[in-house]
């Protein structure tokens, strides 16, 4: 089969993904599951990846290299292991991005993303940027049948982590108060369908680039701003005072430092981007009853409830597709922050 593989980590990004042919994934245990991909979201873990942000974490000599990443997935089941029950071949399904163990007690917890023997597809073990993709049986979602894959695979995991962000945000959201979204990207754009959908709360997003701030406006942000060098001030002056949640999809390049000062008092500061660092000093902390708490990905009820939102036409994806022979376009293209939306890699 067709795939796109990473051959070493390079924190300046000048490495290429190598197209190739490699041989298709096989199954080797009862519960597994073999996907042809239908399309896989382009992701800025993914550009992590290439940089080497995760080598530490899970690959620190290289060993696992190469592999084909790519863990925003959805497509058709084309072989299931003699255990599988709830899918057949044919089924048109999303892959949520972990594949748990479900005996665990976190798994029986219902939180999949904290499973203590799950396996990512796409970061150190091969993904879906391929015609074919090896999961298990607890990882997918039959899709509704009005929906095809393509409109979807990032909802496998941008899709997820805007919403469950969303719905944490919304139980401390009432209607009148102010949620400020930072970056209007594969995952903004989802998160503010998302917080229309849960709460009344009146949505500011911030976003530097124009074509993302007119997304921002056609889904109905009550306010826009452009991300100057005054934003803090702006939004303090739009809310009275600040924003009583800030959910910060960059979490790096200073976005980080922002967020926090946006906030009133008695505020929580999500984060969900990442790869900088956050200085806050613990006076403003106490002083203002702020919390800052991190946010990963989403359980696999969660993708079912959005699943179920975007069935009903209430949370959509907007992405910009590109073939899997020109992935690298895509890469550079997202670097660039020229596309709109998410970017989706279809084989
Ligand atoms: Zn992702
Ligand atoms: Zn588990």
């Amino acid at each position: 089969m067709k795939a796109a593989r990473l051959y070493a980590y390079d924190k300046a990004m000048n490495v290429e993904l190598k197209i190739e042919t490699v041989p298709e994934p096989t199954i080797n245990s009862p519960d597994e599951v073999i996907v042809r991909v239908g399309a896989a979201g382009l992701c800025r873990t993914d550009l992590h990846i290439i940089e080497g942000v995760w080598r530490d974490e899970m690959d620190a000599d290289g060993a696992l290299l190469p592999y084909v990443m790519g863990h925003e997935n959805a497509g058709w089941v084309e072989a299931v292991g003699a255990g599988v029950k709830s899918v057949k071949p044919g089924d048109a399904v999303i892959c949520h991005p972990l594949r748990s163990c479900g005996i665990c007690l976190d798994c029986r917890r219902g939180e999949d993303m904290y499973c203590q023997n799950g396996i990512f597809p796409g970061l150190g073990t091969d993904g879906g940027f391929a015609e074919y993709l090896l999961t298990n049986e607890r990882a997918l979602i039959k899709l509704n049948e009005n929906v095809l894959p393509v409109e979807v695979a990032p909802m496998a995991d941008a899709g997820i982590t805007a919403y469950r962000v969303a719905k944490r945000a919304a139980k401390i959201l009432n209607p009148g108060s102010y949620c400020a979204v930072l970056g209007v990207g594969g995952l903004g754009h989802i998160a503010l369908q998302c917080l229309h959908e849960l709460c009344g709360a009146r949505t500011i997003a911030i976003e530097r680039s124009e074509a993302a701030r007119k997304l921002a406006r056609e889904l109905g942000a009550h306010h826009v701003l452009d991300g100057g060098p005054d934003v803090v001030a702006e939004l303090k002056d739009l809310t009275g005072g600040g924003a009583h949640a800030v959910i910060d999809f960059v979490g790096e390049l200073g976005a980080e430092q922002l967020c926090w000062q946006m906030l009133r008092k008695g505020g929580t500061h999500f984060i969900v981007g990442y790869g900088g660092q956050i200085e806050v000093p613990t006076l403003h902390i106490i002083l203002n009853e702020i919390a800052i708490a991190g946010s990963l990905v989403g359980n696999y009820m969660e993708l079912v409830e959005l699943m179920e939102l975007n069935a009903e036409g209430r949370v959509k994806m907007h992405a910009q597709q590109y073939s899997l022979d020109n992935i690298n376009t895509a890469i550079t293209d997202f670097k660039n922050r020229q596309i709109v939306g998410r970017g989706v890699i279809v084989p």
